[in-house]
């Protein structure tokens, strides 16, 4: 059998410009260092690309491996009802030893959002469950902020064919490639320098937020009445920031918010998504949930609410937020108006909160700090990580001092 090859509808200057800055930008690959990438299997274009730039940055060993839409969906069409609590425990003890020697990570996105909408959501959610801590050895790295890593984006067909259900399927896959390029700064004639400007951009809005140290952030919009109080000794990011292992990199391309860790115990009232959430293979829409002392205490969506319940019952801190972001509505991916069905592309056309782990790296000497000593300051922990949508132009922001004063932080999605 042959696959379908789609990859010539893909400006392939672009490509290569992408493959470019995800090494020099995203992961600033370091002489020597080895690196672990994961794709799906219509990536490939992309990952060979990438792969010669990170051999000519100087590289050590480049190390992939291939997801497949087709093998995943045998899995639930055959696969014995028992291995659906297992994972591939050997995979990810062998990545997080891969980091501890000091590997860089790369994860190219672009898999089906919708692959798994038809299967069962107890098994889905059973599998998601084995996996989450399976992987927990590698993510924890990853979390932590251990080593330099990266998430960047190849159109894959179904996907495409879900973006722009209209359009024939090469010409789908050149309009998502193309908003891909765009949101990645790579259509611009010095990728490499815009991404720098960016990244000053970005510095500026979290020096802002850092200087003013607010207590609580308070979104009101339609179905929003949410206030979000910040962790103690919380710090804001935003663009290039520096691991542990002294390599400053772009973790996600694209980015475009600035964030911090929320308290866990310290969120109140409720709060409506503004766009669907896509989580391993299932859209979850129209959430609406209400928190009581940083807890979700009743969840609701009219789609895909059972998968929603599941993972929030995945363990204690799957209820509490983990991650708060600010991104102005006309950023680039809102303004071209292309619903990616991709959180790392609908993220960032949007502000966010997340459910459970927390980055340790958003505190003042994250890296100093203690998981207790986290925990004190109300960084949330869990095994998962869900980043959902919740701003909009008509949602409206303000900071909240610790004297109870408030400042406007934006005005119908706009930084006010
Ligand atoms: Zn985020
Ligand atoms: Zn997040």
């Amino acid at each position: 059998m042959t696959l379908p090859d789609f990859s010539t509808s893909i400006d392939p200057v672009k490509l290569d410009k992408l493959a470019e800055v995800a090494i020099k930008v995203g992961l600033q690959l370091q002489q020597g260092q080895d690196l672990v990438l994961t794709a799906p299997l219509a990536a490939v274009p992309l990952v060979r690309l990438i792969t010669a730039h990170a051999y000519r940055a100087g590289a050590g060993i480049v190390t992939t491996f291939y997801s497949d839409e087709e093998t995943t969906l045998a899995r639930y069409r055959h696969g014995h009802d028992d291995s659906f609590d297992r994972a591939s425990n050997w995979l990810y003890d062998g990545m997080a030893k891969a980091y501890e020697n000091g590997a860089a990570r790369l994860a190219i996105a672009g898999d089906n959002p919708m692959l798994l909408a038809e299967q069962d959501p107890i098994k889905v959610g059973r599998a998601n469950k084995a996996n989450s801590i399976a992987y927990k050895p590698a993510l924890e790295h990853i979390s932590n902020f251990d080593i330099n890593w990266n998430i960047c984006s190849y159109p894959n067909p179904s996907w495409a064919k879900l973006v722009f259900p209209d359009l024939p399927i090469e010409e789908a896959m050149r309009r998502l490639a193309d908003a891909i390029f765009a949101a990645s700064r790579v259509d611009r004639d010095d990728p490499i320098g815009a991404w720098a400007e960016h990244n000053a951009e970005l510095r500026k809005r979290s020096t802002w937020l850092n200087d003013e140290r607010f207590s609580a952030l308070h979104f009101t919009g339609p179905g929003t009445d949410l206030t979000v109080g910040l962790a103690d000794g919380h710090e804001w990011h935003g663009g290039a920031s520096t691991a542990k292992n002294g390599v400053t990199c772009n973790p996600n391309i694209p980015t475009e918010e600035v964030f911090t860790t929320p308290h866990a115990l310290k969120v109140e009232g409720h709060v409506s998504s503004t766009k669907p959430l896509s989580h391993q293979g299932t859209l979850i829409d129209d959430i609406q949930v209400r928190f009581e002392g940083g807890r979700i205490v009743e969840a609701k969506a009219s789609k895909g609410e059972a998968v929603l319940n599941k993972v929030l019952d995945t363990d204690e801190g799957a209820r509490r937020l983990g991650e708060v972001a600010l991104v102005p509505h006309s950023s680039p991916i809102s303004a071209s108006g292309v619903l990616f069905y991709n959180t790392l592309f609908d993220e960032n056309a949007s502000c966010h909160i997340a459910l459970g782990q927390c980055y340790s790296k958003c505190f003042l000497d994250g890296a100093a700090l203690s998981q207790e000593q986290i925990k004190a300051q109300g960084g949330n922990s869990s095994l998962i990580h869900i980043d959902w949508m919740i701003g909009s132009d008509k949602v409206d922001i303000d900071g909240i001092r610790a004297d109870g004063s408030k400042v406007p932080v934006m005005r119908k999605g706009e930084w006010a």
